[in-house]
């Protein structure tokens, strides 16, 4: 069977995984609309803004692939048993979870977690709505058989879901329908026996211009009269009438440059788009909430969706904290600034952070739960307390960072090439090196660290930890929903009614 998107459902279990070369086959065959820089370009694998980027998300696919990764990249198909990608694997123990968990850590390794949206984050919401079919079918049967369908054809394929699931930020101050143009964010604007036309925008696909398919929803809470609004579905990334609008695409800062000057925009720049659906047509298997405000609400909360999503997100989170911790601590050997007591102070600042992230991870396993019908909800409370502090603690490290390396990161020469200069190598040799290495190692480094924290790639990232998980505001609400306040109140309780001190 073919489907839409072009991806052929499994057939066999000798039927390979996809590798990183069948990936960029199908970015380059199932054309989309993607526009950068006033072109409008439909093969990413062919155009400097991207061809990186694809080339980061095929080495994941080829490494989930290799007969050795099998094991931790893996589970079987629960239909024929051939492997698929364990990040669609729904969780049904806590063992289960940690496998997800270190296969997550093993993805984001690859990219030193700087991929955000790599296809194993969007798999897990999808695990989570398939898991609570009951959750769509009570907008009609229907949904609930679409939703788990479209999953398992994700699992058995392989496939790269990105996702749009908030509204353009054209006026907040009203509703949807109230806009003065009621077809600007993205909405249903005709329905047939066959499926549904969608016209509008929704702000933000980080991915989509590598993805299989787009997951269009609200996460934001939908009032009555924004029925139209009130969606869940998948697009398929060649859709026609489907727009993908690249924010500026960092990697071109790259371009024809060494690949040691800018070496994580370079490879690593997963792009993020606004998305225009101009009377896309979605047949209705692919439908899996239309027009109902509760059941668009309740896939995010009633469903596992957003912690199994946020459960890789903060997988891959904790790697890229590990890696800062390492480049830390090797730009103070750089520096020779390692020794020192507050150097180390700092160090063991930063290291608290990194160790309360990572145990928060451990802990959203640890204490998950099976509701009612068997299914494993990774720890709430666990997830978005430290969710909710992120958007605090990231910028306080990248600032200690900062500090720790004083002008280092910016004391360097105007580019390799003067180091490739017989004329003023010798002076950057003399001068530029470490008292632990030669110039070129030192400035390699630093321009690593430049490129994690300073360029505009490693600035986008600070906007990413603080937002791709929703506004700070909104994760602190979840919080505020999710913690104990009864057992909290029962301890003011008690002290309250302590009996009379004795002399
Ligand atoms: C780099 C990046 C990647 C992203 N990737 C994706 C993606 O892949 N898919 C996706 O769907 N979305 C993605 N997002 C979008 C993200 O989900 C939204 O940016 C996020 O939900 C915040 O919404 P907003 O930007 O519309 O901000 P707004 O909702 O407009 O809020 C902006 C600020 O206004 C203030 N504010 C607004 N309302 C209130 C209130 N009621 N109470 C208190 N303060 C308030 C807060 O300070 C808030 O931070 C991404 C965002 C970024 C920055």
């Amino acid at each position: 069977m073919t489907t839409n998107a072009g991806l052929k459902t499994r057939q066999s279990a000798t039927q390979p995984l996809r590798t990183g070369a069948e990936f960029l086959a199908g970015l380059r065959r199932r054309k989309r609309k993607v526009i950068v820089d006033g072109e409008i370009i439909s093969d990413p694998t062919a155009h400097p803004a991207f061809k990186q980027g694809a080339r980061s998300i095929a080495a994941l696919y080829d490494y989930a692939a290799a007969p050795e990764n099998r094991a931790v990249m893996t589970f079987p198909s629960p239909v024929d048993g051939a492997p698929v990608l364990r990040a669609y694997q729904i969780p049904k123990t806590h063992a289960d979870l940690r496998d997800k968990r270190i296969a997550a850590e093993k993805w984001a390794e690859l990219t030193f977690g700087l991929m955000g949206r790599t296809p194993d984050h969007v798999a897990g919401f999808f695990n989570g709505f398939a898991a609570k079919p009951s959750v769509f079918a009570a907008g009609g049967e229907q949904y609930g058989r679409n939703v788990v369908a479209f999953y398992e054809h994700l699992r058995d394929t392989h496939a790269y879901v990105a996702y749009a699931i908030v509204p353009p930020q054209i006026d907040r101050s009203k509703p949807a329908n109230l806009q003065d143009d009621p077809t600007l964010y993205a909405g249903v604007v005709k329905e047939t026996d066959k499926g549904i036309y969608v016209s509008g925008a929704q702000q933000l696909a980080t991915g989509g211009v590598y993805a299989d398919y787009i997951h269009l929803s609200c996460i934001h809470p939908l009032r009555p009269g924004e029925e139209n609004y009130a969606l869940s579905l998948a697009v398929p990334t060649d859709a026609e009438g489907l727009r993908l609008y690249s924010r500026r695409a960092f990697a071109m800062q790259a371009v024809g440059k060494s690949a040691d000057e800018y070496p994580l925009t370079a490879r690593f720049d997963e792009t993020d788009c606004m998305v225009v659906f101009d009377n896309v047509f979605v047949p209705w298997e692919h439908v899996f909430c239309y027009r109902n405000l509760e059941v668009c609400r309740d896939q995010w909360w009633k469903t596992p969706a957003h912690l199994y999503g946020n459960l890789q997100a903060q997988a891959r989170y904790s790697v890229k904290l590990r890696f800062l911790l390492g480049l830390a601590k090797r730009m103070n050997e750089m520096t020779g600034n390692d020794a020192v007591p507050p150097v180390q102070v700092m160090m063991g600042e930063l290291a608290s952070y990194a160790a309360i992230v990572e145990g928060m991870l451990h802990s959203q396993e640890v204490l998950a739960t099976h509701d009612e019908e068997g299914v494993l909800w990774p720890s709430k409370t666990a997830l978005y307390s430290v969710m909710a502090l992120q958007s605090e603690i990231n910028p306080k490290m990248i600032d200690i960072v900062r500090e720790l390396t004083g002008a280092g990161m910016i004391t360097l020469p105007s580019s390799f090439k003067d180091l490739d200069n017989p004329e003023t190598a010798k002076d950057i040799e003399r001068f530029y090196r470490s008292n632990k290495t030669g110039a070129r190692e030192k400035i390699k480094l630093m321009r690593l660290a430049w490129d994690f924290i300073g360029s505009e790639f490693g600035n986008r990232h600070q906007q990413y930890e603080k937002f791709y998980g929703g506004a700070s505001f909104l994760v602190k609400m979840n919080m505020f929903r999710s913690f104990d306040f009864k057992s909290a109140g029962a301890l003011v309780d008690n002290a309250l009614n302590l009996p009379p001190i004795e002399d």
